[in-house]
């Protein structure tokens, strides 16, 4: 069984398709006969031939959004298309700040439920069904859509593995989006892109992760240190994010990024399920922490009970000497 048509938002920025876009397409392929995307913005044909090279025959893009914030115009085209008798039997969307505004708008125009924090999908018949963890992801839950319209599933990005299958360019249709009044009136005016160096964290083959076990925040330097020398990223506990230690972008977890690099090192950090939810699909788990009765050795492929202000200046001294 299979369904016959599937939708995935897809979404990019300066001409790169998102990898949580890329990521859904290839569970897409498992589950459906027709995979397509729709997106916001005018420059669809930038990105047709990755969105095909990854198994979408069609994207149904809205054109010029003159600066709308993408929630309300696309919401509002998808609706229309699905309420025209156009629409899909499963529509998915990435767990990123457009897609969470898409899908809830969504929700309301087409009074069907979001299936949120999904890490899976499968069929039971022609019913399409979400997997979710919950508490602290020490458990997960099964979700049957049952609602009648198109399944709506926000989907946890890491859940897939992005992966091409070799299709032509997908061809660009319209995807009209009809009078939103004044909800469509608010504009982006100004966009900030945080400085960074080295690999984006939810990118990174390794990551260095620091928690509250550094003391203080001045040796957060150790593990940005750490991380240069491995060509990785820096990444923190919600401890530190919340004591100011570090920016929100950086913390790792529940409610911060998920992680799923070949090496992720956790210096400091207790292992608490809501940080471990994020990173615990690592390859090779490496925790430093001066209690062995911490949590995070239960996940740790190699752990090293000892002090951090020990152990890091020992690593970052043997690798520049390397
Ligand atoms: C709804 C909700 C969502 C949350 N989301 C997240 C999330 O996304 N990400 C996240 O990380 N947390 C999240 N949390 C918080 C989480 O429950 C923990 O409070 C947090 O992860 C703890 O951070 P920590 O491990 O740095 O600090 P602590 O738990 O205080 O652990 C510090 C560790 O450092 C060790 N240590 C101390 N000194 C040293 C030393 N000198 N050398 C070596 N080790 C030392 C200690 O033994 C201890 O294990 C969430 C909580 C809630 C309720």
């Amino acid at each position: 069984m299979s369904l016959s048509r599937i939708w995935v938002y897809a979404q990019a920025t300066d001409g790169k398709v998102a990898t949580i876009t890329l990521e859904m397409l290839a569970k897409a392929r498992q589950l459906g006969d027709t995979i397509e995307a729709f997106y916001g913005g005018a420059d669809a044909d930038a990105i047709a031939a990755q969105l095909g090279a990854h198994g979408a025959t069609k994207v149904y893009a809205t054109g010029d959004l003159d600066g709308a914030l993408h929630g309300v115009p696309v919401a509002a085209a998808v609706a229309a298309a699905v309420e025209a008798g156009d629409g899909p039997d499963l529509i998915m969307l990435g767990t990123t700040y457009d897609g969470r505004d898409v899908a809830g708008r969504l929700s309301v125009k087409l009074d069907q439920p979001v299936i949120t924090n999904v890490v899976d999908v499968e069929l039971d018949g022609d019913a399409v069904v979400g997997t979710e963890p919950i508490f602290g992801g020490s458990t997960e839950v099964k979700t049957k859509a049952t609602a009648g319209g198109p399944a709506i599933f926000l989907v946890r990005p890491k859940s897939f593995v992005a992966e091409e299958s070799g299709g032509g360019a997908a061809e660009v249709a319209t995807l009209a989006v009809p009078d939103t009044g004044a909800t469509g009136g608010a504009r982006i005016t100004e966009r900030f892109v945080e400085e960074a160096s080295g690999p984006k964290l939810d990118e990174a083959a390794i990551v260095v992760s620091g928690g509250r076990g550094l003391g203080e925040s001045e040796k957060f330097e150790m593990v940005e240190q750490l991380a240069k020398l491995l060509k990785g990223a820096p990444g923190a506990s919600r401890a530190i994010v919340d004591a100011g230690w570090v920016p929100y972008s950086y913390q790792v977890g529940q409610t911060g990024k998920v992680v799923k690099p070949s090496v992720y090192i956790a210096a400091g950090i207790s292992g608490a399920t809501q940080h471990m939810v994020g990173m615990k699909g690592s390859k090779n788990i490496i925790a430093i922490n001066k209690d062995p009765e911490a949590p995070i050795f239960s996940v740790a492929d190699l752990g090293i009970v000892g002090d951090v202000h020990k152990v890091m200046p020992k690593l970052i001294e043997a690798l520049e000497n390397r």
